[in-house]
């Protein structure tokens, strides 16, 4: 911990990353303040026309930006390194590294160490489009920030505490053992820091409640909490299984692979293409990715946004309702991500499938609950919240990298 930190008047800040192959995200975090000191993109790295755009947080300077040329991400962060001193001072504590995979290694955020950087590397057969580009941001903040501790923080480690009922699939034990083939999940940090603002926002101990939660993005998944601990979510070995997504198909019949290849003559690259980047509600539409782009099409006829919004909208439905298994209590659903902080239509369509639980929206108050409004959108009258919790994942990442630093004693599975 730096000499700042121990201070007992200055709050930490951590700089969270999220290093992309052609992008990096960042963010610099107050932990005592709300919202972002300062926050910014590199973007279309490797490209000749690389860019760093960044803003302060309090609304100080207007966006600024800089032409990067042909920067990879090394030099991108290079340039970013002065803009977020400048702006940190002395108080910059952390780093915090977002990484996608951490296999079955990684149970909660950990400080990165030689043993760390093999781990990731070891989990990267699982995530051969994440993990190495979120090395390659590892490296080059920790060649720029020596002298500060790096902690990663993963999007699977929250789900590590499903039961194997949960994560294992029904095939050959020596493809879990050998070829580590189990469901893993996904926007473990968002579902962690949703459900923890859901058990604040209604007064109830994040131990003692039970949530299913609902990411809403590009990517979508839900989740089944209870007692702090993911107990279930909708994605699995990778993040194409699951729900309907902005391209990709979530659950399809496993036989649709063979069918593809017997009948089209198609690839397995091909096949993933399709129901990775074709399918989804653009595949459906023959529209869109984009909800908002659908919604006003739904509203001038268009067939395809009508029954994208509609399938969306029952596949939804049915993972929440599946997820009830992995409860023993259920005390609110959860909205979240771009789709479930700003759409009415999508929160009211889901939920008129949920009247089986007994779950109704209040009409007036799930129209508020958009562009950041957080708040219960349930009938009064119904035993069950139903709330929009905007996500996050920047201050759960740096709040998780302060505790990591805090207990000093990553918990790590196997080491
Ligand atoms: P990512 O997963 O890339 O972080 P976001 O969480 O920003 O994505 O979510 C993007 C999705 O949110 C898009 O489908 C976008 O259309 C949708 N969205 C954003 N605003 C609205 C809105 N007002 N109504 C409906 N959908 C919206």
């Amino acid at each position: 911990m730096s000499e700042h930190a121990s201070s007992e008047h200055a709050s930490r800040l951590v700089l969270v990353i999220n290093c992309g192959s052609s992008s990096i995200k960042f963010a610099l975090v107050d932990e005592q303040r709300s919202g972002f000191v300062l926050h910014g993109l590199a973007d279309r790295l490797g490209s000749d026309e690389a860019w760093l755009r960044w803003q302060h947080g309090d609304g100080s300077s207007s966006r600024q930006e800089r032409a990067l040329g042909q920067a990879d991400p090394r030099q991108a962060m290079e340039a970013l390194l002065p803009v977020v001193r400048e702006c940190a001072g002395d108080r910059l504590t952390a780093v915090g590294h977002r990484v996608v995979h951490g296999g079955e290694h990684f149970t909660a955020a950990c400080r990165i160490d030689d043993a760390t950087r093999q781990a990731i590397q070891d989990a990267a057969a699982l995530a051969p489009l994440h993990n190495p580009a979120n090395l390659m941001g590892i490296e080059a903040a920790t060649a720029l920030f020596p002298q500060l501790p790096h902690i990663a923080v993963f999007d699977t480690a929250f789900h590590q505490s499903m039961p194997a009922y949960a994560y294992r699939y029904a095939i050959p034990e020596a493809l879990y053992a050998e070829q580590r083939v189990r469901r893993y999940g996904f926007h473990g940090t968002s579902h962690r820091y949703v459900t923890d603002e859901a058990a604040r926002m209604t007064g109830l101990s994040p131990a003692d409640s039970g949530w299913l939660s609902a990411h809403l993005g590009n990517g979508c998944s839900t989740c089944a909490v209870q007692a702090g601990a993911s107990r279930d979510t909708s994605m699995g070995f990778t993040p194409l299984e699951g729900l309907v997504m902005g391209t990709r198909s979530g659950d399809v019949d496993p036989n649709l692979h063979g069918f593809l290849g017997r009948t089209l003559g198609w690839s397995l690259e091909k096949i993933d293409t399709v129901l990775n980047r074709e399918s989804g509600l653009l595949g459906l539409s023959g529209l869109s990715n984009d909800m908002r782009e659908l919604e006003q099409a739904r509203s001038q006829g268009h067939d395809g946004a009508t029954l994208a919004i509609e399938v969306f909208c029952y596949r939804l439905a049915k993972s929440l309702a599946s997820l009830c298994c992995a409860l023993t209590r259920l005390d609110g659903v959860i909205f979240t991500g771009g789709i479930g902080e700003n759409s009415p239509l999508i929160r009211a369509t889901t939920i008129a499938h949920l009247s089986m639980l007994g779950l109704a929206l209040d009409d007036e108050a799930n129209q508020r609950c958009v562009r950041g409004v957080a708040g219960a959108i349930e009938k009064t009258s119904t035993p069950i919240h139903v709330l929009v919790v905007p996500t996050d994942e920047e201050r759960q990442i740096a709040m998780e990298s302060l505790a990591c630093l805090d207990a000093d004693s990553p918990t790590e599975r196997g080491t």
